[in-house]
């Protein structure tokens, strides 16, 4: 899969797990958010184990 929109939904705990896995895309503040201005192609294998480990399951993306 070609990854090329990344967003969030509200439900972030603000666990710090998918800014680890890939901080290029998430970053945490109050809560995380989804840095724009990437090239999500680059890091299709870290978003997807960014969204898989997501406690609350509020990361999704699309082709
Ligand atoms: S892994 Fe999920 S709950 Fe944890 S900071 Fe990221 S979006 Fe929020």
């Amino acid at each position: 899969m070609d990854i090329t929109k990344v967003w969030m939904e509200e439900g972030c705990i603000a666990c710090g797990a998918c800014e680890l896995a890939c901080p290029e895309v998430f970053r945490i503040e109050d809560i995380a958010y989804v840095n724009e201005g990437v090239n999500y192609l680059e890091y299709t294998d870290q978003i997807v184990e960014a969204a898989e480990g997501c406690p609350v399951e509020v990361i999704k993306y699309s082709e």
